[in-house]
C-alpha cells in the first residue's frame, strides 16, 4: 500500500529518546485505589458496591444502563471505604470508588470466550464491553460501539493506530514491542467482528523496532505494516485514514462515513486479554517522564493509582517542576493537583520544567497563515482567537469549529504565542452550553 500522507502537521521536537528503550516495570499497586467513574467518553456510571462492602480484584464496582457507557473494575482486592467526589485528571471533581488494598490479590470469577472464532458478534461485543474496553490512544470512546457501526454502513477497512505522535510519548510503542503476539491476536478479533478484508497497522517511522516487531508478528496474516512519516497529529483518526487511505472523513462525519474504523494498538492487546483472559481493563502503561523526572521509565500502574505515586517511583525533582501534564505536550492536560489517579486513558505523566515548558506571553497576530497552513482539518484558527475575543460563538460554529480536533498544531506554530487552541476550547465549551 501506498503512504498519503495528510495535509498540515507540525513536527516538534520528539523528546521520544528518554524512555524508548526503557522496558515496561510493574508498579506495585498501592493501599488505596481511587477509581473514577467517568473513565470514557459517555454518561458517568452509578456504583453498584457501598461503603464497607468488600470487592474482588476484576470484580464490576460500576455502570450504567446508557447507551455510552462501559463498566469499570475493582483493580484490587480490598475494602471499599468511600464513594465521593474527588479530583479528577481531565475537569474538576468526580465521584470516585476508593478502595483500601487488602493486598491478597484475590479475583472475581472472570468469564472468557473459549474459541472466539466461533463465538457470535454480539457476544464478543459483549464480553468486550463487559471487561470495561475503550480506546487507549486518549478518546476512551467505548469500544464495543466503534466495532459495531449502523447496519447501513459499509465498513471495509480497519486501521490500527501505532502512530503514537505525541512528544515524549513510548506507552504504545512499548507494548508493540514487548507484546506484538496479543496485539496481532486482538487484531483479528476485531477482523473478525467487522468482518474487513484491508487492515493495516500504522506506525511512526521513529519506531524502527517496533514496526520490524510487528511486521514479524504479521507474518502469514492479512494484516499490514505501514511505516508513516513522523509529522503530528498521523495518529488523529482523520489525518489517519487520509495518510494511509487517502480517503477524507466529511465535516462532522465519522470514520464509518468513508467505511473506516480505526483503533489503538493498545487497545487490541487488551481486547485480546479481555477476550481470550477473560482480564478487565485493569492496568495501563504509562510512560513518566521530562527534565524533572531522573529516572524516566515506562510503568504499567493499575487503574486508580494516584498519579505522586508514579512520579515518586522515577525519582520526581518537585522542586524542579514547572508543569505537571497528563498524556503528551500537545493535547495533554495541566495538573493541579498530584492527588489524580490514573485512568483508563492515561498514557503519559510529563513533570515538566520552566525550560521545557517555554512560556512567551502573546503577542499580536502578523497574519502569517502558518496556524492555517499548520492545520490537519483545513481550518483557520486565527478567525477563532479573533471570534472568541468578541465571544462570537455562533460564529465560531460557522467556521466549523466542531471539526477541530484540539491538537494544538496551531498554537505550536504561531510564532506570536497566541492562545488559539484555548480560544477553541473555551469556544466549543460555550457552544456546548448553549445547546442545553
Ligand atoms: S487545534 Fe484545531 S484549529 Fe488548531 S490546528 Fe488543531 S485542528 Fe486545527
Ligand atoms: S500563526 Fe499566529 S501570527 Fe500567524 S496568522 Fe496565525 S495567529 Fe496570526
Amino acid at each position: 500500500m501506498k503512504f498519503f500522507g495528510f495535509k498540515g502537521g507540525v513536527h516538534p521536537p520528539e523528546n521520544k529518546i528518554q524512555t524508548e528503550n526503557q522496558a515496561i516495570e510493574i508498579l506495585k499497586a498501592p493501599k488505596m485505589v481511587y477509581i473514577s467513574l467517568l473513565q470514557h467518553i459517555g454518561v458517568p456510571l452509578t456504583p453498584c458496591v457501598q461503603v464497607g462492602d468488600r470487592v474482588l480484584k476484576g470484580q464490576t464496582i460500576a455502570d450504567s444502563e446508557a447507551f455510552l457507557s462501559v463498566p469499570v473494575h475493582a483493580t484490587v482486592s480490598g475494602t471499599v471505604k468511600k464513594i465521593e467526589n474527588l479530583p479528577f485528571p481531565l475537569m474538576g471533581n468526580v465521584q470516585t470508588i476508593v478502595i483500601e488494598n487488602d493486598e491478597q490479590e484475590e479475583w472475581a470469577t472472570l468469564r472468557k470466550v473459549e474459541n472466539w472464532k466461533e463465538a457470535s458478534k454480539q457476544d464478543l461485543l459483549s464480553i468486550i464491553r463487559e471487561k470495561g474496553i475503550v480506546g487507549l490512544g486518549g478518546a476512551a470512546f467505548p469500544t464495543h460501539i466503534k466495532l459495531n457501526p449502523p447496519s447501513d454502513t459499509k465498513i471495509d477497512a480497519l486501521l490500527l493506530n501505532g502512530a503514537e505522535c505525541e512528544p515524549y510519548l513510548n506507552s504504545d510503542n512499548r507494548v508493540m514491542i514487548e507484546d506484538p503476539q496479543k496485539v496481532v491476536e486482538g487484531i483479528k478479533i476485531m477482523k473478525h467482528i467487522l468482518k474487513v478484508e484491508t487492515v493495516v497497522i500504522g506506525i511512526e517511522d521513529n519506531k524502527r523496532e517496533a514496526i520490524e516487531i510487528m511486521k514479524k508478528a504479521c507474518e502469514g496474516t492479512e494484516i499490514e505494516v505501514m511505516p508513516l512519516k513522523t509529522m503530528y497529529p498521523q495518529g488523529g483518526e482523520k489525518s489517519l485514514i487520509k495518510a494511509i487511505l487517502n480517503k477524507e472523513v466529511p465535516s462532522g462525519k465519522l470514520p464509518s462515513a468513508v467505511g473506516v474504523v480505526v483503533n489503538n494498538t493498545t487497545t487490541a492487546a487488551a481486547i485480546y486479554d479481555a477476550v481470550v483472559n477473560g482480564l478487565p481493563l485493569l492496568d495501563k502503561v504509562v510512560t513518566i517522564t521530562g527534565k524533572a523526572i531522573k529516572e524516566p521509565k515506562n510503568l504499567k500502574a493499575v487503574i486508580g493509582t494516584p498519579i505522586s505515586d508514579l512520579l515518586e517511583s522515577c525519582g520526581y525533582k518537585e522542586d524542579e517542576a514547572e508543569k505537571i501534564v497528563m498524556g503528551g505536550p500537545m493535547m495533554g492536560m495541566a495538573q493541579f493537583t498530584l492527588e489524580v489517579p490514573v485512568i483508563k486513558g492515561t498514557s503519559g505523566l510529563l513533570a515538566l520544567t520552566k525550560e521545557e515548558t517555554n512560556y512567551c506571553k502573546p503577542k499580536a497576530c502578523i497574519g502569517c497563515g502558518k496556524c492555517v497552513d499548520a492545520c490537519p482539518m483545513s481550518l483557520e484558527p486565527i478567525m477563532y482567537a479573533r471570534l472568541a475575543a468578541f465571544s462570537q460563538w455562533e460564529d465560531m460554529a460557522n467556521y466549523h469549529l466542531m471539526d477541530c480536533i484540539e491538537c494544538g498544531s496551531c498554537s505550536y506554530i504561531c510564532p506570536s504565542n497566541r492562545p488559539l487552541t484555548e480560544a477553541i476550547k473555551i469556544g466549543k465549551a460555550k457552544l456546548r452550553s448553549m445547546k442545553k
